[in-house]
Parts: C-alpha cells; structure tokens; sequence
C-alpha cells in the first residue's frame, strides 16, 4: 500500500497546538519530519521545551489525525537535537499569533543576545516592556505595552 507523504502533512496540519489551538503543530514548526519505513509511518517532532507538559497530549492527537486518514501503525519520534527554536515558526503562524494578541518571538537566526524589541500586537508598537519572563506555559512571557497599556503575552525566543 502506497503512503502518501504530502497527505500526511495535509492532515498533521490540522493539529491544533494543544496549548494554543489557533496554530498547528506543523506551523509552530514542532513536527519535524514525516517518513514511511517498511510500511510504518515515522513522525518526528521536537516539543518547544523538553518536559512540555502538553508533550502527551500532541502525541495523542498526531495519532488521533493520522488515523482518519491511514490504517498503517504510527510512531511517534521525539528529538531535542536541534532544540526547537522560535524561529522555525511559520510566517502564516506569526500572523496568526499575532491576529490572537500574542507577540510571536523575532526571528534571531540563532543568536537569541541581538534580538530586537518584541512588538505589541495590538498596536504594533516596540515601546514595550518585560513584566513577568513566566507565562501562562513555559514558552510565553508577560508584556506590557507602554504606548497602548495593554498586557500581552509574548513567544520566548529560543
Ligand atoms: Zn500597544
């Protein structure tokens, strides 16, 4: 039986985050590589922190999709090795994130030290402020914005 990849990826692009259902796993960049060995399919993804707490729950619902649309059995890979960076969002997720009130982190390209000001999303001004490095998960922080005075939850660049 022929597995399609692309068909995969199709339906593993529905999978809400658990933690934040408006973007997928796919968009945040946490499933990583999708492959068919002798018949199975082999799903590789890297949680935003090692110890995410909702690192079971992804598991259960890439299988959950994938068996909509295969019989073949599933198993699920998972790697810190690169560790998930930030910037591996999607743009379409940044967007997203953004239109949902959460600054998505900068790009850095690795060197987390240059990066610029994070951006409030509702009125796009840089004049914003740390108010608490933990959020509500391990990958957001609290912000504040000084133009708008609105709070806002910002991704950690990692
Ligand atoms: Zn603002």
């Amino acid at each position: 039986m022929m597995i399609e990849i692309e068909r995969l990826w199709q339906a593993l692009n529905d999978v809400p985050d658990p933690e934040l259902p408006v973007v997928s796993l796919v968009e945040l960049g946490i499933v990583r590589d999708v492959q068919v060995t002798a018949g199975k399919i082999v799903v590789t993804i890297t949680p935003t922190f090692s110890g995410c707490p909702a690192h079971y729950a992804m598991q259960d619902a890439i299988c959950d999709r994938l068996r909509q649309v295969t019989d073949a059995a599933i198993e699920i890979m998972t790697t810190y090795s690169p560790p998930w960076s930030s910037d591996w969002i999607t743009d379409t997720a940044r967007e997203k994130l953004r239109a949902f009130g959460i600054a998505p982190a900068p790009r850095h390209g690795g060197n987390v030290m240059l990066l610029e000001a994070v951006t409030c999303p509702n009125c796009g001004s840089a004049n914003t402020v740390l108010r608490n490095p933990f959020g509500p998960t391990p990958c957001r922080m609290i912000y504040t914005c000084n133009d708008c005075r609105q709070p806002f939850e910002a991704f950690k660049p990692l």
